[in-house]
């Protein structure tokens, strides 16, 4: 088809994509070194599975539909065409190449793959249709309705129908050649095309062939070349993305490793500045695809607080792309002369939403905040991890807003003020709500609740948790607790007054010098009692979650189960018998630190469903995995939240839909939060709001 021509083409294209790629490569080793590769326990097998299931299963993809199936019809159309490509691109050496006869049309394979190919043509044009749609009729919202993406599904679709044209054209020249007839055969699209060209003449057919040949190479190639400047850069950088993804567990945020270090040699803590992201991390900004899954399923996004997690991320690409100059050292600059104040910056990022003081851009590599994000942004998010569940990249968020909360209150001194309070009352009182630590255990007085210190043999230690401590409501809940672990003849004890808060809400909030005091305080106290040969239960998720993720770290290996799972145990043991009806139509709200975080969705739910008379409700398509949070968590639960429309009474109105008498929860925080909701609605004479455990010691005792 033309050699010279052919080659000038890869010489000019791949040149310049080389160069592309280069610069990208460059950029990504402006973060710092963060280990993903260890070959521990399966380390391999599971990046590999994850991959498999996840990049090439498309995994996520359907939980929006038509989007979804749309993205998957494309992507294996680019699997199985990547090697017609490659053919079309010999055939400008040699116009009959075929792989050596082994895609031949003579050959079982070649007309297996003829098959597949003129198929996913077929499958291709339609996802390109329904993304046309998407964006042009629909203007779904949560994507960016740039004219980008239409001119890449204007490229998609031409090389689609340029490869048929080639064929149906080609096919024609073949047989006048030849003398055999047309016929349809495996390459179904193209050989049906040539019974429409047959009457053409062979000049045109002629000029129809090399057309189709050269626009569907020449796309592929300029294709190529807009992937690295595009959106569309996933299409190279999501599969190893996905491969090298943050394995170690979901609830555990990143570990600061020798922090007195740090602190005394006043090295700088958390991310202040895009090259504060890991390699990883940026190359998860490559990655974004700016479907905006992320900022549709985020409480904050939805109810109109200026954090958007996609925005986020696009925020942090532009910065990161903006300095490549400054960054890469190609230009000398001065980070702490570069940070020009809130207002005189470029608004960025303004459709639909969020509001135009969001984010920012600016061409040097300044501090992100309040350089190119407003403080609100990342103080608006519960780390309810909602917007990590749903993206099909598998782009992490939570480690970023916590790493930039770290940077604020450790090295800045900046935080909203509220959270002074909490701060101050877990230093002192090992209590967020600032109470005496000497008064932790006094909601067991007249329990008979056994202290670990008086019967340190026992083999459960429940940890009762600052909340149920403290506050008068979730206290109920830890009577309730005690009172079914008697009945079921459980061995357990407390640790009174030497339990201290587990540090969540300080680490979410970015206090990570507190969080690691409370850490190794606690982990202390534990393997002192020995509790490493012990089970915890836990009533609140939080501790769960930190407990059993986040404190092996500090030395703390414990077996750690969520009462709701306890319980379960018991009643499948046999142990607790829930005997008594308890008439009530229950609707659970998923906590996200037990649910999303660590996967326990069906024992509170198996918990429910064993009580008599209890009828359980899901609210539609925003239970389990895609559960509203409650508002509370990311020490939200000690913050104003930023407007009026909360996330809180969201919630509470999804389950209200329900038609639910009775909201249950597992958490004492979603308990405060959904009681307020109800509250605001004033429905809380109507409906009840009780932890999994009380309704099932209504039925038990
Ligand atoms: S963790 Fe939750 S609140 Fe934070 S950005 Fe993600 S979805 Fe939004
Ligand atoms: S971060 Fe993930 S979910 Fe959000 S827009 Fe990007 S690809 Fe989509």
């Amino acid at each position: 088809m033309g050699p010279v021509y052919m080659t000038l083409l890869f010489f000019g294209t791949l040149g310049f994509f080389a160069w592309s790629a280069a610069r990208r490569w460059r950029q990504l080793t402006v973060g710092v070194p963060e280990p993903r590769f260890t070959l521990a326990d399966g380390e391999l097998m599971g990046r590999i599975r994850d991959t498999v299931v996840y990049a090439f299963g498309q995994l996520k993809m359907p939980k929006y539909r038509l989007a979804g199936v749309a993205h998957i019809m494309i992507f294996v159309g680019f699997q199985v065409l990547t090697i017609r490509s490659l053919m079309l691109a010999a055939r400008g050496y040699d116009p009959y190449f075929d792989f050596w006869g082994i895609l031949g049309q003579e050959s079982l394979l070649g007309q297996l793959y003829g098959f597949a190919k003129d198929t996913v043509i077929a499958m291709v044009l339609a996802g390109v249709g329904a993304f046309v749609y998407l964006r042009a009729v629909v203007k779904s919202q949560r994507m960016t309705l740039s004219t980008e993406g239409l001119v890449i599904l204007g490229i998609i679709g031409t090389m689609m129908i340029a490869d048929a044209v080639y064929d149906g054209a080609w096919f024609v020249l073949q047989s006048r050649v030849t003398g055999e007839p047309l016929h349809l055969h495996a390459e179904w699209l193209g050989s049906s095309l040539s019974f429409l060209f047959q009457g053409l003449d062979e000049s045109l057919l002629t000029v129809m062939a090399h057309a189709g040949f050269w626009v569907h190479i020449a796309l592929v190639l300029i294709f190529l070349n807009i992937l690295p400047f595009s959106k569309h850069f996933h299409i190279i950088t999501a599969i190893p993305n996905v491969f090298v993804r943050d394995r170690t567990p979901r609830g555990a945020l990143p570990n600061v490793e020798d922090l007195e270090g740090k602190v005394e040699r006043d090295e700088p803590i958390g991310i202040s500045k895009v090259t504060d992201l890991s390699w990883a991390q940026i190359l998860d900004l490559y990655t974004c695809t700016e479907c905006g899954r992320c900022s549709d399923n985020c409480p904050a996004y939805t109810t109109d607080k200026k954090l958007s997690p996609k925005h986020l991320t696009l925020a942090l690409r532009d910065n990161l792309y903006d300095a490549e100059a400054a960054l890469t050292g190609e230009e000398p600059f001065e980070w702490a002369n570069a940070n020009p104040p809130i207002g005189e910056k470029e608004e960025i990022h303004t459709f639909p939403k969020p509001p135009a003081d969001a984010y920012f851009r600016a061409e040097q590599g300044i501090e992100l905040i309040p350089g190119i994000i407003n403080p609100d942004v990342i103080w608006g998010c519960t780390t309810c991890g909602a917007c990590e569940e749903q993206c099909p990249v598998m782009i992490s968020y939570v480690d970023k807003i916590v790493g930039m909360r770290r940077d604020q209150v450790m090295m800045q001194g900046e935080m909203p003020a509220e959270l002074q309070r909490p701060f101050m009352g877990m230093e002192t009182n090992g209590n967020p709500w600032n109470q005496s630590a000497m008064d932790r255990g006094n909601w067991a007085d007249g329990e008979e609740i056994p202290l670990i210190a008086d019967h340190p043999d026992a083999a459960v230690l429940y940890w009762v948790g600052c909340a149920a401590s403290y506050d008068m409501r979730a206290q109920k809940t830890a009577k309730s607790m005690a009172k079914l672990l008697k009945k079921a003849e459980v061995d357990f004890a407390i640790l009174g007054s030497e339990e201290t808060c587990t540090g969540d809400p300080a680490r979410r909030a970015g206090n990570e010098y507190l969080f690691q005091m409370l850490a190794e305080q606690n982990v202390e106290t534990m393997n002192g009692y020995g509790v490493g040969k012990k089970t915890i239960v836990t009533t609140c998720p939080h501790c769960f979650n930190t407990l059993a993720n986040e404190y092996p770290d500090f030395g703390g290996k414990f077996d750690v189960v969520h009462h709701t799972e306890f319980l379960n145990g018991l009643i499948a043991r046999g142990k607790l018998v829930p005997e008594k009806s308890v008439q009530a139509k229950v609707a659970f709200h998923d906590s996200c630190y037990l649910g999303r975080y660590n996967n326990v969705y069906e024992s509170p739910r198996e918990v429910l469903s064993s009580i008599p008379g209890v009828e359980l409700v899901e609210v539609e398509n925003a239970n389990r995995s895609k559960g509203l949070c409650c508002g509370a968590g990311g020490a939200q639960m000690w913050m104003e939240e930023q407007n009026e429309n909360r996330v809180n009474k969201k919630r509470t109105l999804q389950l209200l839909d329900t038609g639910a008498d009775t909201v249950a929860s597992g958490c004492p925080f979603c308990m405060t939060m959904l009681t307020d909701g109800l509250k605001a609605y004033e429905k809380e004479e109507e409906i009840a709001q009780l932890d999994v455990v009380e309704l099932l010691s209504q039925s038990v005792l």
